[in-house]
């Protein structure tokens, strides 16, 4: 029986941060044996935030190279540029036609976007993000897609409008599916929700073992523990939610030293740095090997665009037979 398929994607806004491991990478890099993954470097859905494209071809550079260092296989998984397809615009604008503003405007992720951004003008770019995101999934026929929850209600509009095209034409597309992602999204080091290059708080894939000291030492605690012999409450600070993630053998014995007050919040911090850089050790010895091979990442995404383009133009015309336009 075929594996089942998976399209994940990101957009390129530079290199990665320990987050995107978290939330997606991680993920990603289980899911690569048990199915069909395609893996989009969403540069089309970059100009949804920002116009100037001078920055996208080196931004997707630099994360496609820390997937390849957090382990991503691209002989396994084509990973390709959403502009290099233009399959993908088309099946969008055949979208555009299967869904009412109505439904669109109620998408709560939409209204968040509007919040987090700060948008004041809202473009039909912003409305339409789910409908190009569709046309990325069923391209490829993804039947599962690896999502946090706040991007469930894309999924949805995407079943709906899978739906409606295969009732109005004939079935050709399947519903995809949410994978939820099981462990939370990190915290930004600021305490903020969201880790976020624009934010200034995130610890990269690439940073040295001494840039993510000085991060961390920036990193909020529990703010009642003013010094070593107070006593502390890891449930709220920041840097205990980062050792159960890299850290979880020490979990049990922070936790007692923390409550006791025996632990200062400073020795605390740079055990957490400490374990944080041996985790990002062997991803950054294999991104300087990149970085000194870019040919070799280039042909890995020339051979990922080949292999995408090539579903892409199946699934079109498929499509355009089904719609009797072909
Ligand atoms: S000792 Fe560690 S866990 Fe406790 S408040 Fe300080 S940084 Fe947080």
């Amino acid at each position: 029986m075929p594996k089942k398929r998976i399209l994940s994607g990101m957009r390129p806004t530079g290199k990665l941060h320990i987050g995107h491991y978290v939330g997606a990478l991680e993920n990603w890099v289980k899911l690569q044996d048990e199915f069909e993954n395609f893996h989009l470097i969403a540069d089309y859905h970059v100009l949804t935030t920002d116009l100037n494209t001078d920055n996208v071809y080196q931004n997707s550079i630099e994360m496609l190279i820390d997937w390849l260092a957090s382990g991503l296989d691209p002989v396994k998984s084509p990973m390709f540029r959403q502009s290099q397809i233009k399959e993908h615009t088309e099946l969008a604008l055949i979208f555009g036609m299967l869904i009412t503003v109505n439904r669109l405007e109620r998408n709560p992720t939409l209204k968040d976007m509007i919040r987090d951004l700060k948008i004041d003008n809202v473009i039909y770019g912003h409305l339409g993000y789910p409908v190009l995101q569709t046309a990325d999934i069923l391209l490829y026929k993804g039947n599962y897609v690896p999502v946090g929850e706040d991007q469930v209600p894309h999924i949805e509009i995407s079943r709906e409008i899978a739906r409606r095209f295969n009732n109005q034409y004939r079935i050709t597309f399947p519903e995809p599916e949410p994978l939820l992602t099981k462990f939370a999204r990190l915290r930004g080091l600021d305490g903020n929700a969201k880790m976020s290059k624009s934010l200034n708080n995130t610890i990269l894939l690439s940073d040295e073992p001494e840039t993510v000291k000085v991060k961390m030492k920036k990193a909020v605690t529990d703010p009642n523990k003013q010094k070593k012999g107070d006593p502390g409450n890891p449930d709220i600070c920041l840097v205990f939610s980062f050792h159960k993630k890299f850290n979880t053998g020490e979990v049990p014995e922070i936790e007692n030293g923390c409550r006791s007050g025996e632990l200062g919040c400073f020795d605390c911090k740079m055990k957490c740095a400490a374990k944080i850089s041996n985790f990002l050790a062997p991803i950054i010895e294999k991104r300087k090997y990149y970085e000194k091979n870019l040919d070799e990442v280039r042909d890995i995404l020339f051979d990922g665009e080949t292999r995408g383009r090539k579903v892409a133009v199946q699934t079109i015309s498929e499509v355009r037979e089904n719609m009797k336009i072909g």
